[in-house]
């Protein structure tokens, strides 16, 4: 897997849970079905293990069966060959009284214990649960490709049909229009926009993967926008370009040292447009806000910002402060 993708999946695997109770019955429940299998002991009984090479995921599965069941489960470790020196970590959840209800109320199982391809509504019904459905699909079967590389790429990999249609259902709830894909036998669910990537980092809570894809979208956005203005010899678009490059790095200093969620809402909403749209002059910056507002008003947040920023980056507020347009 590569760097970026286990950072995310890194990230995620620590993030405290900020949603509702049945939050944490949804992760696990999507964790379950992806890389979860049962085998069956006796009548009526079965265990379950779980796979995956995240140490830190394991540990969250653990976490997570303790709070929400109170069940028992056992941490294995396997070296495997074809990976190299990677290891494999395993979960097994043996057979226990609690586990029977568990494996129906995750949808794993049918009550005619017959095994649940698709997902069950009953765990997705509100949207803090529909994200936490899909941090625990990230978790077991998602990888995203290195955004500095040509094109962006975030994928989950479902193992029968039924369960990719729903993910990408679950994901069209949440406003995020995800593909589909078939490799070998393994049905692939995937994001190709930077935008929709961004806001599914966001939806299951990895905030530094959304800041580093972000800086990188500016930066690429900017190289398209030079490469575009170097036909154009416009001292002024130039000139707005560089006060906006400007901007752009004070911003994302703001994300950074953590200072970005201090500014007001309406400071965000312009701050989070600059970023997004580099080469837009105030007038057309003006334009692209919802309702949209003027361009002095542009101006007048922009100054804004670049105060706040002054006022706890060190020289930083210059860039905005001598913004004149
Ligand atoms: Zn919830």
């Amino acid at each position: 897997m590569e760097r970026f993708s286990q950072q995310v999946r890194d990230e995620v695997a620590r993030a405290e849970w900020n949603g509702c109770t049945d939050c944490i019955k949804a992760e696990l429940a999507a964790i379950l079905h992806m890389s979860g299998c049962i085998h069956i002991v006796g009548k009526e009984k079965w265990s379950i293990s779980i796979t995956s090479e995240s140490a830190g995921v394991v540990r969250r599965v653990v976490r997570l069966l303790k709070s929400s069941y109170q069940v028992v489960s056992e941490i294995r470790v396997e070296q495997v060959e074809r990976l190299g020196k990677h290891h494999r970590y395993l979960l097994m959840i043996p057979a226990q009284e609690k586990l029977a209800e568990m494996t129906y109320e995750l949808g794993m199982l049918t009550r005619e214990n017959r095994i649940e391809n698709g997902i069950s509504p009953d765990l997705v019904r509100k949207p803090c649960c529909r994200a936490s459905f899909l941090r625990g699909a990230f978790l077991a079967g998602g990888s995203i490709s290195d955004p500095q590389k040509t094109t962006y790429h975030l994928e989950l990999v479902a193992s029968n049909e039924e369960f990719a249609d729903g993910l990408v259902y679950l994901m069209s709830l949440l406003n995020l229009k995800a593909k589909q894909g078939k490799r070998k036998e393994q049905y692939l669910v995937y994001l190709k926009d930077s935008e929709s990537i961004a806001r599914f980092l966001s939806l299951i809570n990895a905030y530094q993967g959304v800041i580093k894809l972000e800086e990188i979208r500016v930066i690429k956005g900017l190289r398209g926008e030079v490469n575009r203005l170097v036909n154009c010899e416009t001292a002024n678009l130039e000139k707005t370009l560089s006060t906006a490059w400007r901007q752009v790095e004070l911003i994302r200093r703001l994300m950074k040292e953590n200072l970005f969620s201090q500014l007001s809402a309406n400071l965000q909403y312009t701050a989070s447009l600059r970023l997004e749209h580099p080469e837009a002059s105030l007038k057309e910056l003006a334009e692209l806000h919802q309702p949209p507002i003027s361009k002095s008003a542009v101006n007048h947040r922009l100054r804004e910002i670049g105060r706040f920023a002054e006022k706890f980056l060190d020289d930083a507020g210059d860039a905005l402060i001598k913004e004149k347009e």
